[in-house]
């Protein structure tokens, strides 16, 4: 039993050391992976989201925004955490940056929101900083991974570093790794900038531009 212990605080270990950290508090620790029984359907998945309460995140927030779009999508985007305006909506990328989000999907790709799947790592918003613990993110990414199965993308656009680190397990900066393409077993992974951060950065639209043309070819 203490072997298993030891192996799960381990498991655990790597994770932080593939989000970019290095140094951590001990009480960060669970001795015990997050015990998540996922249901097999998108709608009772979601369900068992919207109670959810394995993370001290679901004290503060308004509403859990869980994800939404085709669920036969080609095309499924990850995110980060939700912002406070989906917080409040409870929809994905409700405000300015989702106005980036929908222009850049139909002027580049042809596709309006309803055809792609959205969703985040982080399904509730994060509290006080811009980056949540990784102790919530690890806690949040079964969800995520049973999104993945039940959608069955064959390409995911990953915004931002986060997004990007949680689906391929590298800690490279989204800086460096913006535009690659990344092959798993059943899907691609393309990092690229969040559309927040192109609010912050509009030079960095052309970047994206490039990224999401390669999207199309592959599509
Ligand atoms: S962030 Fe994820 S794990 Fe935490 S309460 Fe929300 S849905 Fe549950």
């Amino acid at each position: 039993m203490k072997n298993l212990k030891n192996a799960l605080l381990l498991k655990q270990l790597y994770q932080l050391k593939q989000l970019g950290y290095r140094y951590t508090d001990v009480n960060l620790f669970k001795e015990e992976e997050p015990n998540l029984s996922l249901p097999n359907t998108l709608k009772s998945l979601e369900k068992q989201a919207k109670e959810c309460h394995l993370c001290e995140l679901s004290k503060s927030r308004n509403k859990v925004v869980f994800g939404e779009g085709s669920l036969e999508a080609t095309l499924m985007i990850v995110g980060d955490f939700p912002s406070n305006s989906d917080d409040s909506a409870g929809k994905m990328f409700s405000g300015r940056s989702g106005d980036t989000l929908t222009k850049m999907l139909e002027n580049v790709l042809g596709l309006t929101r309803a055809d792609v799947y959205m969703t985040n790592v982080l399904k509730c918003r994060a509290l006080d900083t811009q980056t949540p613990s990784p102790a919530h993110a690890h806690t949040c990414h079964p969800y995520l991974l049973k999104q993945i199965e039940l959608i069955q993308p064959k390409i995911i656009l990953a915004f931002g570093e986060l997004a990007y680190q949680y689906l391929t397990g590298d800690d490279s900066s989204i800086s460096e790794v913006r535009g690659t393409v990344h092959e798993k077993e059943a899907y691609r992974v393309i990092p690229t900038y969040h559309p927040n951060y192109l609010l912050r950065n509009p030079s960095a639209k052309k970047n994206v531009f490039e990224d999401l043309k390669k999207v199309k070819a592959l599509m």
